[in-house]
């Protein structure tokens, strides 16, 4: 192996060559002048140290005759002491003053190319491109719409600011901002809204990592919250009329799961017997088996779990499905069979992935009126199985009924199955989704598959009535005017939306709704606090403030109504009183404005009412309770959510308060339950710790 001669290096001092500090500086910089040269200190810096074979065949010489060029430019660098090589393991590394000198040679690099004019760039696409001033003029028209004229000298502008900067590392992201910042000197806030770029700052990111929802619902759960405040803050900030944006800020009205508000509808109904040709999702999900129409037990066993999974991505509340009872009944003979065979599908579907942040819970509806009642029992021991394997079940039962008859004779099974924490509905005639809301009359018709509802959209009503000084009528002339522009909103998202579904955006409810008419979809107004308003606000007691309600209501529904027409909505706008997690938004914005709120204690909750609730006991002893309510429910056309409280009665009660709530046209029975986030242990009792595992980890569900 050939070895270069070190004599030189050992002192250069030695034999009297002191060399001048300015010879060294000229020494050096000669060394610098070889591209060859600062290539080895570069290999030696990352690399190093290297053997004389290695480093030689790093920097590029491979040949023989090549060795000697080598050997000249190693020599050079041990001679100017930027190299030393280490005899004992016969090893060359880089110097002190070696990498002083790399880096003085990369600062120059980098300088003079911004000298030159010459830019680099790092963009999100993943390249590294000159700086090219002609694509911010580009972006800047296309993007935002500028007139050329004005995008070239705001162009101008960022660039003189961008050459000042004198970065050494300039990305597209830092370009879009200085652009940003010059747009809003010259007081161009629209065209910089257009440019933003939506996301999260990177502070946000490290601690949604470290955060103990990232734990609990692991990398698809970070994925979605991501994802989602790039689709929330799109929607704000960039999609929604500024008069709507703004009312929802200041808590008027509460927009409900703002990262999917623009994309999927709020509430599904799917009906599985209208399937005659199986689901056909052209093409868009080439990964999931095509589901057969669902003709069999055997069918209609595998494609709940399916179905399940498909849908709970296209909606924000609730899917409902119809159609798959009669199917899984074909043939049934022993019931024990049926009710483990129920179980075990709603098992299956119970692990359902979904892009979406929170889940929208799945309804099962079951036809009661023809299903033998030893059938219609075993369907809700299937059902209680599986809410007694699951913590928090997502998937729950709408019973309809035309006659009650049949419910009458299963109630012990439904309270059974609620008391574990099921979520069970009664309906009596129209189908409502476990949420409340009706589905389309005008889409029962024909043979739509799916029908939408969008409702995700609530008003404040505590907070008109304590703006509006007691004063009834005043209150109602506020609430007309706060409608208008939320279902000018509404009516514009339902637009949006169908023609996401028109598009396959929305894979399932696509192939579902082929023939998608006017009818198959529905806008509705949430109202919230409702009660508050009325009775604690405005100060209406007993007997009048029944009549108040009435009146609001009845206002509401009238402008809705009005609206509607006006919009080209035609009949399929309405009002609800559902509970969508808007009454603890408001609640807490309004303690912030007014200090403390009134709320109604029914639930022990820090929220204004959501829906209506009848205490169990109040049922028991006061036959008006029910009779108040389905007059109220007559008004709410979108839907009223009606929830029977039981917590407080004894076994023997809850058959006889059920009973009695059979006359509501809807109603869902509910329990106060502490789960257990630990073992998943569910108790009635609310104590400190779980009894079970005596975690203090506990979560207090209403079923
Ligand atoms: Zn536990």
């Amino acid at each position: 192996m050939e070895q270069v001669s070190l004599d030189y290096q050992k002192d250069p001092r030695k034999g009297g060559v002191l060399e001048s500090a300015s010879k060294r500086v000229r020494m050096i910089f000669s060394v610098m002048a070889s591209p060859n040269r600062i290539d080895i200190l570069r290999i030696l810096n990352t690399k190093g140290p290297l053997t004389y074979s290695e480093l030689k065949a790093l920097a590029g010489f491979k040949s023989k005759k090549e060795s000697g060029k080598f050997a000249y430019h190693l020599r050079k660098l041990l001679r100017q002491l930027l190299v030393a090589l280490n005899k004992a393991e016969r090893r060359y590394t880089i110097t002190n003053l070696g990498k002083l000198v790399l880096s003085l040679a990369r600062q120059i690099e980098e300088r003079s190319i911004i000298e030159s004019g010459k830019m680099y760039v790092r963009t999100s696409r993943h390249t590294i491109e000159e700086f090219n001033s002609h694509k911010i003029i580009q972006s800047l028209v296309r993007e935002a719409n500028l007139p050329l004229e004005q995008a070239t000298k705001i162009t101008e502008e960022v660039e003189n600011k961008i050459y000042k900067f004198q970065t050494s590392y300039l990305t597209s992201s830092l370009i879009r901002e200085t652009v940003n910042s010059v747009l809003i000197e010259h007081g161009h806030e629209e065209y910089r809204n257009k440019l933003a770029r939506l996301g999260l700052p990177s502070s946000d990111i490290v601690e949604l990592l470290s955060s103990e929802e990232a734990m609990r619902n692991g990398i698809e759960g970070v994925m979605s919250r991501t994802a989602g405040s790039v689709f929330s803050e799109y929607l704000v900030f960039n999609t929604m009329p500024k008069d709507i944006a703004d009312m929802h800020l200041a808590g008027e009205i509460n927009i409900v799961s703002t990262p999917v508000w623009g994309l999927v509808p709020d509430t599904v109904f799917f009906d599985l017997a209208e399937l005659e040709q199986g689901l056909d999702l052209r093409g868009q999900f080439l990964n999931v088996a095509r589901l057969p129409a669902i003709k069999t037990v055997d069918d209609a066993t595998s494609a709940l779990p399916l179905i399940i999974s498909l849908l709970s991505r296209e909606a924000s509340s609730e899917i409902v499905l119809e159609g798959i009872i009669p199917a899984l009944l074909k043939n049934a003979k022993d019931p024990e069979e049926l009710a483990s065979r129920f179980a075990r599908a709603l098992v299956a579907s119970s692990a359902a992935p979904s892009f979406t942040l929170e889940l929208p819970a799945a309804t099962i509806a079951v036809a009661t009126d023809g299903i033998d009642s030893k059938y219609l029992n075993a369907l809700l021991d299937g059902y209680r199985k599986y809410v007694d394997a699951t913590p928090v079940p997502r998937i729950g039962l709408a019973l309809t009924n035309s006659g009650k008859s049949a419910i009458r004779e299963s109630l012990d099974h439904v309270a059974a199955a609620v008391r574990g924490g099921g979520m069970i509905s009664i309906n009596n005639g129209q189908l409502r989704a476990n949420n409340g809301i009706r589905k389309s009359e005008s889409a029962g018709k024909g043979s739509a598959t799916a029908t939408v509802a969008l409702h995700a959209l609530s008003i404040n009503l505590p907070r008109l009535a304590y703006e509006s000084n007691k004063d009834e009528t005043y209150f109602r002339a506020k609430l007309a005017l706060m409608i208008k522009p939320s279902l000018a909103a509404m009516s514009m998202r339902k637009k949006t939306i169908i023609d996401n579904i028109k598009r396959g955006l929305t894979p399932a409810i696509t192939s579902g709704s082929q023939s998608m008419q006017r009818g198959g979809s529905n806008i509705v107004i949430n109202l919230i606090g409702t009660k508050e308003s009325v009775y604690n606000i405005l100060g209406h007691e007993g007997p009048s403030g029944a009549e108040i309600m009435q009146k609001v209501l009845k206002t509401s529904a009238d402008v809705v109504a009005m609206q509607g027409r006006q919009l080209g909505e035609d009949s399929s706008a309405g009002i609800s009183m559902i509970a969508d997690g808007s009454g603890l938004r408001f609640a807490s914005l309004d303690s912030e404005k007014y200090g403390k709120v009134s709320l109604l204690q029914t639930q022990n909750t820090t929220s204004y009412t959501q829906g209506m609730t009848l205490n169990g006991k109040t049922i028991l002893s006061d036959g008006t309770a029910v009779q108040e309510c389905i007059s109220i429910d007559k008004l709410v056309n979108g839907g009223l959510a009606t929830s029977v409280d039981i917590t407080d009665l004894a076994q023997s009660e809850v058959i006889r308060a059920l009973e009695a709530a059979t006359e509501l046209p809807f109603f869902r029975p509910r329990i106060a339950l502490g789960i257990c986030t630990t073992c998943g242990h569910k108790s009635k009792a609310i104590s400190e710790r779980c009894e079970a595992c005596k975690s203090p980890h506990k979560l207090q569900v209403y079923s």
